[in-house]
């Protein structure tokens, strides 16, 4: 049989839960209940097999910043594809895609990071910085330096590698992880952690782990941090603002390279072009992947300073993917760019629908089961939560009030995601003031279900 759009729902979920395993995903109740099948989109909506028009407030997986339906880069790909569709940049070789996509990051990204080493993924973008940041020290004639300093309940992506950087001990949990040399401090989460402290205090105390974790393995051992500017799927925790300074100030002190992983971050996510400039970090490696091509087409990669690109400039780096450079991706992911420079993106999220949507998010701080109610450009989190003023969190079932509450957001036509009992917003970057408002109907629609 010829499996097409045309077929009936039951018949594709009941060949999805026979051949096809899902991410994170509890392969049994895929059997048990079928995956809604996606078969369209179009600007922020997605369509699923049985008509309905689902507004998509993850931008997919975070990624889809241009929005859905753009016949500018299905194009490029066609034309790509058709005058080279693959070659690689191993051993002396190099094509345009590569070189125009390079110089154009150059020209965005902040500071002296000039120089791109492409992945297939975020994930394979971080494996890259841990054997990037320890072959640079150890260039540097400072081979003990290999130590990765990360936060708990960071995600970094799934490769062992990544997951190791990452600090999420359900992963940690499968496949023995994290690898050697790699040590995580406290998330700064003060809506849960931050006690009687007052905000600025608590984030001045966890980016202080990072100076007390440096002196506990000692200088001489440590390589580098990563973080993301604002964590992610971590739960979009945006840390008081006296954290930022503090954690640059240590890496500067303490020659510790900074990495920004800017997967989500980047590319417009929080209204400047990347999140560094938003909390006014200097990284001396940037992580990009998703919004580089608004997830058309699979790419991440590293961009670096030039003293980082220096110093390994110095050795043969035995590093590469068959797909780093990709010129089918590159492309896609330089018209993708032309785009949000030519629509002025990131001014839009900056300056029009940015600020409608905080003002819209912050004030479901009002409703009986929010807790905390956080943003910045267009990533927000809700604490959900049995009790604002202690700041609780439900009891012995943890998650499974977010988790009913996604459910609810879906049977209701609405894409919000859950992390635990946190609830979470990332829309398409062009979503306009209108799908601002259906996309909070819902949200309040599902959230007063819930009670
Ligand atoms: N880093 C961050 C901050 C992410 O959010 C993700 C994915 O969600 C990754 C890395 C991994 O990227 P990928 O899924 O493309 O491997």
């Amino acid at each position: 049989t010829v499996i097409t759009n045309h077929m009936p729902t039951a018949e594709l979920q009941a060949l999805d839960a026979a051949h096809h395993m899902h991410p994170f995903s509890t392969q049994d109740d895929l059997a048990k209940q079928g995956a809604r099948v996606i078969t369209r989109a179009d600007g922020v909506w997605i369509q699923d097999s049985e008509g309905n028009k689902i507004i998509d407030g993850m931008a997919g997986l975070w990624c889809v910043n241009v929005g859905y339906g753009r016949d500018r880069l299905a194009d490029v790909a066609a034309r790509q594809m058709k005058e080279l569709p693959y070659y690689n940049t191993f051993f002396m070789t190099t094509h345009v895609p590569a070189i125009a996509l390079s110089q154009k990051l150059a020209e965005l990204a902040p500071g002296d990071l000039n120089h791109v080493f492409y992945a297939g993924s975020g994930s394979e973008a971080n494996d890259t910085n841990i054997r990037m940041v320890r072959t640079y020290w150890a260039e540097k004639g400072k081979p003990s330096k290999k130590v990765i300093i990360s936060r708990k309940n960071a995600y970094h992506g799934s490769s062992v590698g990544s997951a190791s950087l990452g600090g999420m001990t359900g992963m940690h949990a499968q496949g023995g992880l994290p690898i050697a040399d790699i040590h995580h401090i406290d998330q700064p989460n003060y809506w849960a952690e931050g006690g009687d402290q007052s905000p600025e205090e608590f984030g001045l105390e966890r980016a202080r782990q990072l100076e007390q974790a440096i002196n506990d393995i000692g200088e001489d051992n440590v390589a580098a941090f990563i973080a993301e500017p604002v964590q992610g799927a971590g739960g979009v925790i945006v840390p008081p603002e006296t954290y930022w300074p503090e954690i640059q100030r240590i890496c500067d002190k303490y020659e510790i390279l900074l990495i920004a992983d800017e997967v989500i971050c980047g590319f417009g996510r929080t209204g400047n072009w990347f999140g560094s400039e938003t909390v006014g970090w200097r990284p001396d490696i940037m992580t990009i992947a998703k919004g580089l091509s608004s997830g058309y087409a699979p790419i991440g990669g590293s961009i670096v300073s030039d003293e980082v690109a220096e110093v390994i400039g110095g050795c043969e780096f035995n590093h590469g993917y068959t797909y780093s450079s990709h010129p089918v991706a590159a492309a896609v992911a330089l018209e993708n760019l032309n785009i949000m420079q030519e629509e002025n993106i990131v001014g839009h999220v900056q300056n029009e629908v940015g600020p409608y949507l905080k003002e819209k998010w912050e004030a479901l701080i009002d409703h009986p089961m929010v807790g905390e109610a956080n943003i910045v450009g267009m990533m927000g989190s809700i604490a959900l939560t049995p009790h604002k003023e202690s700041r609780a969190a439900f009891a012995a079932d943890a998650g499974t009030v977010g988790y009913m509450c996604r459910e609810r957001c879906f049977a209701n036509n609405l894409v919000m995601r859950h992390v635990g009992d946190r609830m979470i917003i990332s829309p398409p970057l062009v979503m306009t003031k209108g799908e601002v408002d259906v996309l909070m109907e819902r949200a309040v629609k599902s959230l007063d279900e819930g009670m």
